[in-house]
């Protein structure tokens, strides 16, 4: 009956606590359990693979239920989050012991995926942003600020439009956005579509105003507010490390979409979603998790100031040039831990002895960097080196508190050295005094009694006693022992004495173990005084690990420092693709220039298919990204002008978002591209216009690249298989034809991969095919059915597209004509004027 009250009493708790969390799970602390119960349980039994049992068996409604022990409960709130769910982590807020009726229980915390701070190797490099947004009334004014919790890091900037807004938190890669009330439905539909969690909070004032001092305008404040109220009510803990805000300018940064960044794979590659095969995964030397993180923040904005490319570059440069000062830089990085993190840890308060022992690891090596920075004796370092803080103060703090191995326990002794503090010695001093004084009981039992294997030992629930095996009890002297236990072969006794030293011993233990753990709060909260110095070490020492990674990396592929200039002049001799070339290895891969004057400003691009026109264009691109980061880029030499934006159709992928068809995406991003990139853009276009038919497709293409020419003038790549455009020189001034060098070998087309000056003379498409293995039979009626049409329609399609360019004229005869009058000119690889023919290229 008692019982039974007692289960409903429960329920009541828990019913009462889930009705402020429905849409997340509720992990409602029983002893070492978490349970959970209802619609939670049915559910997480089966995405945690539990067992799914019920309270109250034998009712007519028990109640489902399933549960984890405590101490793995992390792995398991790990995965529910990671897969975008909530949850509510409940303690017991009393001691069951103490506590009058039902324990008093309370949510601690709300683990969002916006909010999870996991330590795991794999999310080391990666930040992971909660971002918040707000609008003004007419949806005009964006608002967005966003934080990642586990370093404190918080950022804010001002959007114009819904797309600029979808677009930012694509980029930031943010699980979860958190939106005020009501507000945004259309974006919230949108963000729901991707996958991303939207969370609602309303904004308040929040306790510290200062964090929010630096954002200027309202729009922005209150973003700010809406995301620290958010993280506020779900993390109920201390934010100590959050640090104040900055606003920044998504515009003072090279702009690239996200289907541009998807389709270059900057940081992910787009089959398996992951870092290697990206430029990321080439240009990743980090060796701490703080570069690492930098490093993609890096490639996420590269800059458009060439005041602050050519800085990063000197500093580049300068390692380069150092090559054993750079390896004695990396040997000291690989020894800092991560400093953000550990500093978020600290002011959470969930530090333990050993992270605290990383964190003096680590400034132990910011000595040994200064002093490498020193030797390089260059002026370039000295505003890094004014923000590299030694925290020595720190450091000599942990050091002399805490011991060099201490355990996992902050609760358990063991943590504070001796010497440390005199109290502690002394309770220690006392619990060592006992023990000894128990081995000397033993000794002098043994030799009363005469038992040999008389022994003193210690367990949970009957403390210190002495264990005399069964043969040997007559030997005992009646008066002095009591029993206290009977096991199969032994009894176990105390005496009065041993009672007494046992009080002792256990006192000491219990005052020792308080003090202790009172000693190690207060050192952590001494500590969290520092947290803003050690937030500005750990950007220094992340930004210098980024250069050193890119001067690594630049010394490994051989890249060279690009130029700029302020002319629209693009050379980049023997380019090479960072990726592709890695993979396929230096000797296998095929350098290509590039070389645009100040007047040129559209490459057609023709070539058989499979013969290199995307990775070409995508070369540039990623040589583009390379040197606006400050990084060295790799070719034999590179001169580029500044890009504000780089717009990209490149690959076939559909939209993911909307599911749109290819060729409506092709317009989409062909028209993003035509509404906003300027002159100082670089525009890349691959096969635009494949997914309609011919006509539509040339039509569209030559429409397109006319309007680019004649109105944008960007930079722009283009590459077709239509091979009427080629004709297009004629007409546009600023266009020049290239190609990707093919030749028939015995019948078999072989691939140079060679960009060459001029148009491609056939497309090669049954030649593909016969590289693809189809059969004989097929190519042969497929070569039968190209004859026809050509013969049919070639001349038709030609004559009708460039009507306006040029006289149809591919008679036999004017073609011998002119062959007599004089040798057509031979192709040359683009940026080389020693080789001369397409054989010499072989
Ligand atoms: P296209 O766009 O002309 O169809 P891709 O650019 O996709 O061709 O290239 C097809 C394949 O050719 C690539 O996967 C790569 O393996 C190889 N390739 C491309 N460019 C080069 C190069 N410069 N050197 C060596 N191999 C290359």
């Amino acid at each position: 009956m008692a019982k039974a009250a007692k289960n409903t009493a429960m329920m009541e708790q828990y019913q009462k606590i889930k009705d402020q969390y429905p849409d997340a799970f509720l992990f409602y602390r029983i002893g070492d359990f978490y349970e959970l119960f209802n619609d939670d349980a049915v559910k997480g039994a089966q995405l945690l693979e539990l067992t799914l049992t019920a309270r109250n068996h034998n009712a007519d409604d028990p109640i489902p239920m399933c549960g984890v022990p405590h101490h793995s409960a992390q792995n398991y709130i790990d995965t529910l989050v990671d897969q975008g769910y909530k949850v509510a982590i409940c303690e017991q807020v009393e001691d069951p012991k103490l506590a009058k009726g039902m324990v008093k229980r309370e949510v601690v915390q709300l683990v969002t995926p916006g909010t999870q701070t996991d330590n795991h190797a794999e999310t080391a490099k990666v930040n992971n942003y909660l971002t918040g947004v707000v609008a003004d009334e007419d949806q005009h004014q964006f608002g967005l600020a966003y934080i990642e919790l586990s370093t404190g890091e918080l950022k804010a900037c001002q959007l114009a439009s819904q797309e600029a807004v979808l677009n930012e938190i694509i980029n930031l890669n943010s699980k979860e956005v958190v939106v005020a009330g009501e507000q945004l439905t259309s974006l919230t539909t949108q963000l729901e579509k991707l996958g991303i969690l939207v969370s609602h909070a309303e904004p308040a004032p929040i306790a510290n105003e200062q964090l929010l001092a630096g954002l200027r305008s309202p729009a922005l404040r209150q973003a700010g507010e809406l995301l620290l109220t958010y993280v506020t009510e779900t993390q109920k803990r201390n934010l100590a490390h959050i640090q104040p805000a900055v606003q920044y300018q998504p515009n003072s940064f090279l702009k690239l979409d996200h289907n541009s960044q998807y389709n270059l794979e900057l940081t992910k590659n787009i089959r398996t979603g992951k870092k290697a095969g990206t430029l990321l995964g080439v240009l990743d030397d980090t060796k701490t998790a703080m570069g690492g993180r930098k490093l993609k923040q890096w490639l996420d904005r590269p800059l458009l100031q060439p005041q602050q490319i050519e800085t990063r570059q000197r500093l580049v440069k300068t390692l380069l040039d150092h090559y054993y000062e750079r390896n004695e830089l990396r040997e000291a990085l690989v020894q800092v831990y991560d400093l953000e993190r550990l500093a978020g840890r600290i002011a959470f308060g969930g530090v333990n002895g050993r992270d605290l022992m990383q964190l003096a690891t680590s400034l132990a090596q910011i000595p040994k960097v200064k002093h490498v920075l020193d030797e390089l004796e260059t002026p370039e370092f000295a505003d890094l080196y004014q923000q590299l803080d030694d925290l020595h103060d720190v450091k000599d703090l942990i050091e002399a508190a805490i011991v060099p191995e201490p355990p996992i326990s902050v609760t358990e002794g063991g943590v504070i050295k001796p010497g440390y503090n005199e109290k502690l010695d002394q309770y220690r001093d006392a619990m060592r005094n006992g023990k000894h004084w128990l081995a000397d009981l033993e000794a002098q039992e043994r030799q009363a009694t005469g038992i040999n294997n008389l022994k003193v030992k210690y367990n949970r629930v009957f403390g210190y006693f002495i264990e005399v095996s069964k043969v040997n009890l007559a030997k005992l002297p009646e008066d002095r022992y009591s029993r206290v236990q009977t096991l199969t072969n032994a009894e176990r006794f105390t005496t009065p004495e041993l009672k007494a030293k046992e009080t002792i011993i256990m006192e000491a233990q219990d005052k020792s173990q308080s003090l202790e753990y009172e000693l190690f709060t207060q050192l952590r909260d001494q500590i969290k005084q520092e947290i803003p110095r050690v937030q500005k070490l750990a950007s220094g020492i992340a930004s210098l690990d980024v250069l050193q990674s890119f001067a690594h990396v630049s010394e490994r592929n051989q890249f060279v420092q690009p130029t700029f200039n302020k002319e629209h002049r693009l050379q980049i001799t023997n380019g090479r693709h960072p990726v592709v070339e890695t993979v396929l290895g230096p000797q296998e891969y095929v350098p290509n220039s590039i070389e645009m004057d100040p007047e040129t400003q559209v490459l057609l691009i023709t070539g058989p298919n499979m013969s290199g026109k995307s990775t070409y264009m995508r070369q540039l691109a990623l040589i583009v990204v390379l040197a606006q980061m400050g990084c060295f880029v790799p070719a034999e030499a590179a001169e580029l002008p500044i890009f504000d934006q780089i717009f990209t159709r490149i690959g076939a992928a559909d939209d993911l978002i909307s599911g749109k068809s290819t060729f409506m995406v092709e317009m989409k991003e062909a028209n993003q591209a035509l509404q906003t990139a300027t002159a100082n853009s670089l525009i890349l276009l691959d096969e635009l216009g494949r997914g309609t038919s011919t006509y539509d497709g040339v039509a569209l293409a030559q429409a397109i690249i006319e309007y680019i020419h004649n109105y944008i003038h960007a930079k722009t790549l283009f590459s077709t298989h239509y091979h009427e455009l080629t004709d297009l020189d004629q007409e546009l001034e600023h266009l020049q034809n290239i190609h990707v060098g093919a030749v028939e070998k015995d019948g078999q087309l072989v691939f140079l991969h060679k960009i060459m000056t001029g148009p491609a003379d056939k497309s090669y498409g049954i030649n593909v095919a016969k590289l693809a293995g189809l059969p004989d039979q097929l190519l042969e009626r497929a070569q039968t059915v190209l004859d026809q049409l050509e013969a049919e329609n070639g001349q038709y399609l030609t004559t009708q597209v460039h009507q306006s360019s040029r006289e149809p004229d591919t008679s036999q005869a004017t073609e011998e004509q002119l062959e007599l009058l004089a040798p057509a000119p031979q192709p040359q690889p683009v940026g080389s004027s020693k080789l001369t023919s397409t054989e010499k290229q072989l």
